[in-house]
């Protein structure tokens, strides 16, 4: 790993770390990762999300989060993919 690759995070840490725990509306624990992508228990994804694993990105990831209690754990693909909808039309 090349020590001038820039942290998506602000502790600074280049490697994919955990940033957040929290639970869903149905009281799955769920966690952030600096990439951007949530979790559930063990690393397991949410249905329909796995297929965008590792596209994400930390702005959109934070985006969902900030409601992340508010849905269940089957809704988070789709809480998700309008976060990430929201970050790229505000970009343009
Ligand atoms: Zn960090």
């Amino acid at each position: 790993m090349s020590a001038h690759q820039e942290s998506p995070c602000s502790c600074g840490r280049v490697d994919e770390h955990i940033i957040a725990r929290s639970y869903t509306l149905d009281g799955v624990r769920v966690e952030l990762w600096s990439t951007g992508d949530i979790t559930g228990r063990l690393g397991t994804y949410p249905p329909g999300m796995g297929g965008f694993r590792g596209t994400i990105g930390l702005e959109a990831g934070r985006v969902a989060w900030a409601d992340i209690s508010l849905y269940e754990w089957r809704e988070l693909a789709s809480l998700l993919r309008r976060a990430r909808r929201r970050v790229a039309e505000r970009a343009a």
